[in-house]
C-alpha cells in the first residue's frame, strides 16, 4: 500500500491505513501524514520529519517521497528510523498551485491566530510534529524540500532558519547530499522547518531542490544525493560525509518587506536566485517615494516575489560569510 500511497492520498482516499513493512510498520496519522516505525531503530538511528508539498506545485520533493516509500515497501530499504512523512498541503497539491488562500509556509507558530484552510493544516501539522518529537526525541532532524519558482546560481540550496540558540547543524551532510549553497537566516520566519529548529531544537533546514516543475517533468538525477541521504535518513545509517568546501554560505543582510500595495521590484521577474547587485543599485520603490538602495557592499536577491501578500516578505538579500562551526 505505500507505494500507492501518494495517489491514493491526492484522489482523497486519506485512511486509516496500517501494515507491516521491511523492519517496521506504518500508519497514517491524518490526511498525506505517515508514520513510520522501526522494530528496533538503528544505532545511528535519528527522529526524521520529511515534509514535501507544503506548496503544492513544488512536485520534484513530493515524487522523492514515492521513491522512498516505494523502496521501503519493496523491501531494498529496511526502516531503521522512525519517521514522519508529510505531503503539506494537500488541495494546493491537487490544484497543482502554490497555496490555496495564503502560503502555508508562513504560519507555524504558536499563537497563530488567523482561521482557515491553511492555519487549521498548519495547527495539525505543528501538533502532529509535537507528538512525533514526544515519542521519538532522540537526535530530531527536520527536512522540509521545495523547489523554487525561478532558476537559481545555486539550483540546490538548504536555508537554515534562525533561532536564538543554535541547533548543530552537519554541514558534511548537506554537501554529500549535493547541496551547493547554504542559506543563514538572520531573524525568526514562522516556515515549517523553523518550527522544528525553534520549538523543538531540532536540526531543521527548507531544501530548495531545483526548479517548480510539473508531475513527471522533474530531472530526479540531479536529486541523486538528496535520494540517497532520505535512504540513509530512513535505514537509520549515519549520512555519506561530503567536501564542506564545495558549499558556499550566505547571510541574510536585508528582508524586503511588501508594506505599500505600490511596492515594486525594480530589476526583471525572472532573475536567477543568488543574482548580485553592486552598491548603489535601486532594488525596489513605491508611490511614497520609499525603496531600498544597495549600500557599501554588493547583495544577492534570493526569493523575490513582488506580489507576495502586503506585509509579507517579497525578497532577502544576502552577502557571503564564512561557514559557521560544524559539530
Ligand atoms: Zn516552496
Amino acid at each position: 500500500m505505500l507505494d500507492d500511497w501518494l495517489a491514493l492520498t491526492l484522489d482523497g482516499d486519506t485512511g486509516p491505513h496500517q501494515g507491516e513493512l521491511a523492519g517496521g510498520r506504518y500508519r497514517t496519522l491524518a490526511p498525506g501524514v505517515l508514520e513510520l516505525t522501526p522494530t528496533r531503530p538503528a544505532p545511528q538511528a535519528r527522529s526524521v520529519v520529511i515534509s514535501a508539498g507544503i506548496h503544492g506545485n513544488e512536485t520534484a520533493p513530493i515524487e522523492l517521497v514515492g521513491e522512498l516509500l516505494a523502496a521501503l515497501e519493496a523491501g531494498t530499504v529496511t526502516l531503521g528510523a522512525p519517521l514522519l512523512v508529510i505531503l503539506g498541503n494537500l488541495p494546493a497539491i491537487r490544484a497543482c498551485t502554490r497555496f490555496v488562500e495564503t502560503n502555508l509556509n508562513r504560519l507555524f507558530r504558536r499563537d497563530l491566530a488567523t482561521d482557515g484552510d491553511e492555519p487549521e493544516r498548519a495547527r495539525q501539522l505543528m501538533q502532529l510534529v509535537d507528538d512525533f518529537y514526544a515519542r521519538h526525541p532522540a537526535h530530531p532532524l527536520h527536512l522540509d524540500m521545495h523547489t523554487a519558482i525561478r532558476d537559481s546560481r545555486y539550483p540546490r540550496f538548504a536555508v537554515v532558519p534562525f533561532t536564538e540558540h543554535q541547533p548543530t547543524s552537519h554541514w558534511s551532510a548537506l554537501a554529500a547530499a549535493d547541496m551547493q549553497a547554504v542559506l543563514l537566516q538572520h531573524q525568526h520566519s514562522w516556515t515549517f522547518s523553523h518550527y522544528s529548529r525553534h520549538y523543538h531544537s531540532a536540526e531543521a533546514y527548507t531544501l530548495e531542490l531545483g526548479k517548480v516543475r510539473p508531475f513527471g517533468a522533474n530531472d530526479l538525477d540531479a536529486l541523486d544525493g538528496m535520494r540517497h541521504w532520505l535512504t540513509c535518513l530512513a535505514a537509520g545509517r549515519a549520512p555519506d560525509a561530503g567536501d564542506v568546501e564545495a558549499l558556499r554560505f550566505f547571510q541574510v543582510a536585508v528582508e524586503l518587506m511588501r508594506d505599500h500595495p505600490s511596492f515594486r521590484l525594480t530589476f526583471a521577474e525572472d532573475v536567477a536566485n543568488f543574482t548580485e547587485f553592486a552598491p548603489g543599485t535601486r532594488l525596489s520603490e513605491d508611490d511614497t517615494g520609499g525603496g531600498f538602495v544597495v549600500g557599501t557592499e554588493p547583495l544577492a536577491v534570493v526569493f523575490p516575489n513582488a506580489r507576495v501578500e502586503l506585509h509579507a516578505r517579497a525578497a532577502l538579500l544576502v552577502r557571503p560569510c564564512a561557514a559557521p562551526g560544524d559539530d
